[in-house]
């Protein structure tokens, strides 16, 4: 498994970090964000360091599937499942990328507007 001494996922990750477990595999590791900016806000993250979701696709398909998989099953948890809620990702400066450890934010418990600038 890939890590970074540097990364604050990686942390989590190791147990360096506290961090608010909603789910969790051997591959993956799925808490709230520290700053939820919707009722349901949690963070999927593979154990093994990534950068970026577009590496991650080209280096770990399968990896990428299960990070999908995982966001299903927190929706599940969370009881947002049949409400709806949004997977996304940040890639890189313009979309604001702040933790170059890749993760989906789930987000829900609340109707969450159209895709766009400024949302997400
Ligand atoms: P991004 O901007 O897509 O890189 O998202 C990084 C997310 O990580 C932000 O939504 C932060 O609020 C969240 N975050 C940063 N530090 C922590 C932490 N220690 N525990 C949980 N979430 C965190």
């Amino acid at each position: 498994m890939a890590t970074d001494s540097n990364c604050l996922f990686c942390k989590i990750v190791a147990g360096q970090i506290p961090n608010d477990t909603v789910y969790e595999t051997d591959t993956v590791l799925a808490f709230r964000d520290i700053t939820p900016r919707a009722n349901v806000h949690a963070l999927v993250i593979p154990k093994s360091h990534e950068d970026t979701l577009g590496q991650m696709a080209a280096d770990d398909p399968a990896g990428v599937a299960e990070l999908f998989t995982a966001a299903r099953e927190v929706a599940r948890l969370e009881g947002i499942e049949e409400s709806g809620y949004r997977v996304v990702s940040n890639v890189g400066p313009d979309a604001g990328q702040e933790v170059f450890h890749v993760h989906v934010h789930v987000l829900g418990a609340q109707e969450l507007g159209p895709v766009g600038p400024g949302r997400g």
